[in-house]
């Protein structure tokens, strides 16, 4: 999964970094968040997500790593193919 923040939107609640401190960091001056690495690790993920929920401004986008999404649950036949 990678992280990003939008500076635009990041408004320097500190929220995020509240809830997933080994993945965000605030700048001194502004207060603005970044996340400490574009891609965050498994460990992370949980927090990351929830500090994403959390941020007022909805400035924390999140995607899917190709190499990452594998632990996804994923059911490729989903059992919808009711026939017809
Ligand atoms: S919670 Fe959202 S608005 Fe607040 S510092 Fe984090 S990214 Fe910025």
């Amino acid at each position: 999964m990678r992280a990003s923040v939008d500076s635009n939107r990041c408004q320097g609640h500190t929220l995020c970094a509240m809830i997933a401190p080994a993945a965000f960091e605030l700048d001194d001056l502004d207060g603005r968040a970044a996340p400490v690495s574009e891609v965050v690790s498994i460990e992370q993920q949980r927090l990351v997500r929830e500090a994403a929920r959390s941020c007022p401004e909805r400035a924390i986008h999140l995607a899917d790593d190709p190499d990452t999404a594998a632990d996804a649950p994923h059911t490729p036949d989903g059992g919808d193919h009711g026939g017809r």
